[in-house]
Formats: structure tokens, sequence, C-alpha cells
């Protein structure tokens, strides 16, 4: 099992073992809860919890590498909520274990967020979470602590309600350095922590819905070298920033001719950043670099994307070069931590179990029909865990994912409530949604 950094470890509750069935606790609730199911009406008894931990999340401010006090804050939480066992890994990722059964199910949600760019632009402090008409805002309030607030409620939830089965392991994940390297700690989480699990449910924000995929991508440079001189007398060198300009248009006439899949859209290519190496204002630039975001849809892998901007015409006519990215940091924990900047895109079938599992989730919990499955615009960790491992992952988590990384953060309360409700039943749902082992002879 866990190994690394043993923090908490309680005893297996006779609770989990004399659970009650889902069935039974169903009828129970609809006599005193009209409209709501039973997993709505718990849920709601913690609105006010899990509302209060959003808000510490956000108040603790978690840069990518520096998510050390908040990792302490959620580690401390589960230990209050009874979980079995609490561990940070050699990362800092924090892991939570309810229940002991051959059925391995992971629940990640990650702890960073990305920066608050310029403070003026927000209208209050982004590490002072407003709650306003029942909706928190501030930096991480949906990408991903709302997520991760009600994971760590609504795995403890499935064990008191009793409908954590038996068969169960349930690991609740808040995984570090996601913003930077997406995939990058859970895939660690997920080899060399714990054993491959059966499934990954991932908390980033799906408005409601069951994700099951997003674009991979790739982070790369072009670079064009020049001669430099004074500035004065431009001609006696070469200037590697006109040698861009033709590059530059190549890319954006790129971005329109990309692969496409019905279900993840269209493969896009977007420069991010331009800068030059020059040795003073007065002085033509020795070198020139762009640099790129391409994000791969469904047919596109990393290497061909590669290829394809070192065969521009103009990358060519000048010698330019081409290089992937490579992410280079230490975790917080001062685990030195080296990977290529590619991330593989991913689609989990929309008839895998655990893909009925969810949507059936979301009518068993919520009580109303689940709306079509969709996927993520941005990246996830499901890069790792289905992109590279070829783990099934789902996803449905709180907020609307066109609020992560802006000024406008934010979750509605009512989201935090119905995330946890899906994560309490899901379990039960996805051991459900199995096919049956087959029989021994
Ligand atoms: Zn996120």
């Amino acid at each position: 099992m866990m190994s690394h950094c043993l923090l908490f470890s309680g005893r297996e509750s006779s609770q989990a073992r004399n659970a009650p069935r889902v069935d039974k606790l169903l009828k129970l609730a609809d006599s005193d809860s009209v409209g709501q199911t039973p997993f709505l009406a718990a849920a709601n008894a913690r609105r006010d919890a899990v509302t209060e931990l959003l808000r510490e999340l956000v108040h603790t401010p978690s840069l990518s590498t520096d998510e050390r006090d908040v990792v302490h804050r959620l580690a401390a939480q589960m230990e209050d909520l009874g979980y079995d066992e609490v561990v940070l890994d050699p990362l800092g990722s924090v892991i939570g274990r309810i229940g002991n059964g051959p059925v391995t199910i992971v629940m990640d949600a990650h702890v960073d967020t990305v920066g608050v760019g310029s403070r003026d632009e927000w209208s209050h402090d982004p590490f002072e979470p407003v709650l306003a008409d029942g909706v928190v805002y501030g930096r991480g309030a949906c990408d991903d602590k709302g997520g991760m607030a009600s994971m760590v409620f609504g795995a403890a939830l499935a064990r008191e309600l009793g409908v954590l089965p038996e068969a169960v392991t349930l690991y609740v994940v808040g995984s570090v350095q996601e913003e930077e390297c997406d995939g990058l700690a859970l895939e660690h989480v997920l080899t060399k922590v714990l054993g491959r699990p059966d499934v990954v449910l991932l908390g980033e924000s799906t408005n409601g819905k069951v994700f099951r995929g997003n674009r991979g991508r790739i982070e790369v440079l072009v670079r064009t070298r020049g001669s430099s001189c004074h500035a004065s007398a431009p001609d006696l060198g070469h200037n590697p920033v006109y040698d861009l300009a033709g590059i530059i248009t190549d890319v954006e006439a790129l971005n329109g001719r990309l692969g496409y899949d019905e279900f993840l859209g269209a493969g896009t290519v977007a420069l991010t950043k331009i800068e030059c190496e020059t040795p003073s204002l007065n002085a033509v630039p020795g070198s020139a670099t762009i640099y790129l975001d391409r994000r791969l849809t469904l047919g596109e892998d990393p290497d061909a994307a590669l290829k394809e901007i070192a065969a521009l015409a103009s990358v060519q006519a000048v010698g330019g070069t081409v290089e992937l990215l490579r992410y280079e940091r230490n975790s917080f924990t001062g685990t030195a931590l080296v990977q290529d900047k590619a991330f593989g895109t991913w689609v989990t079938p929309e008839a895998a179990a655990p893909v009925r599992a969810g949507l059936a989730t979301v009518e068993r919990a919520l009580g109303r029909p689940a709306p079509a499955t969709g996927h993520w615009v941005f990246s996830t960790n499901g890069v790792a865990s289905m992109g590279k491992l070829g783990i099934p992952t789902v996803g449905f988590g709180p907020g609307d994912e066109r609020y992560a990384h802006t000024v406008a953060e934010q979750c509605p309360v009512a989201d935090l409530v119905d995330a946890m409700a899906f994560y309490a039943a899901f379990p039960a749902e996805f051991v459900a949604s199995r096919p049956e082992p087959a029989e021994a002879s």
C-alpha cells in the first residue's frame, strides 16, 4: 500500500463493514427530504463545512512548488474526517485512503494554482475569498480547490452513508505542480506510490457534466540566429527578429489547417511569447525566439507536431531551430523533477465502465438526467492517467472552466454540494458498472 511519510493511520471503521445497502438508504431518505436524493440531503448538511474548507484553501496561497501549507491543511482535514491513512508522497502530494478492497478508485484534484497576474485587475484580494450570493470568489476557487474540498468531504461521506462498497479502496489525491506540468505529480502517485488503480476521477470543473477527455499539447521554441552589430549601421549585421516575421505568419496560417476530431475539436497553435537577445537597445540582436503552445487533438501526436513546425518553409529558409521545452523544477519537498513538455491527448470511450458509472452517478446522486458527456478545453492530469498510462479516466467537478485562470475565478456553493454528493455515490456506481469477473473453472 502507501509507503511514504505516514502522517496518520486510523482503524478500519466497523461502519464500513456493516454498511446498509444503497437502495435501503434511498427509501429511508425519500420520506424526509422531498425532491432530494439522500446523497444531496447529506451533502447539503455539509454545505457550510465544505464552503469553509474551500475558503481556507483559497486563503492558503499555493503556487506550483509552494504547496506545503495547503497539503498540510488537507491532510489535517482528512484525519478529522476519519480517513484510514493519510500520507504525503516524495513530491508532496497528499494522499488519503478510505477502505481496503481490491477495486481501487483514485479521485484526484490538484492543489496548486496559477499566479494572480496584475493585482490591479482584481476587484478584491485574490487570496481573501469572497462569498457573495452563494458563490465563492478567489484564486483557485474552481481550479481546482473547489473540486479538492468537495472530494475530501465526498469520499468521507461515502463511508458515513454506508454506501462505500467493501470491495473498494478509495484514494483521494491532492496533487502538486499540475499548473506547471500537468500529469507529472499524478503519474508519480499512480506509478511509484500506489498500485495501478481501476479508474481515475478528476475534480476539475465540468459545469455539471461528466467529462472524458482533453487535447494533449507540446510547448515548443523556434529560434533564429543573426549577427549582432551596432544599430547605427544595421547593414553590417543580420537581424534575426526580421527572420521571425515570416515564421510568425506561417504559424498563424498553420493554426487554420490542423487536425480535427468530432469530440475534442481542432488542434490549435498559439504564439505565447517572443524575445530576443541583444547587447543593448542600440544594437542588432544576436538571436530571437518565439514560444508556441500547440494543442493536439485526437489523431495528432507530439513528434509529428514538432516535425510539422520544423518543416515550415519559413523556418527552413532561415535555418531556424525548433526545440521541445523541458520542465525542470524542484518540488517543495526538494525532489528534482525533469520532464519534456509533451502531453498526450486522451479520450475515455463513451461506452467505458467509468463513463457509464459517471452518468449513472449523476442520476442517482443528483436526481436528474445526466447531460451528454463533454471534454475540457484546457489540459488536466488525465494526460498522465489516461494519455500516458491508459488508466480509464473521467471527470466531474464544481464550477465552470471558463473562469479558471481569470480574475473572476469563482465556484458556486451549490456545485460544491452536487460534487460532494457525486463523489459519495460514484464508488458504488463504478463497482456496479464493471463487468462480472469471469467464473473460476
Ligand atoms: Zn486545473
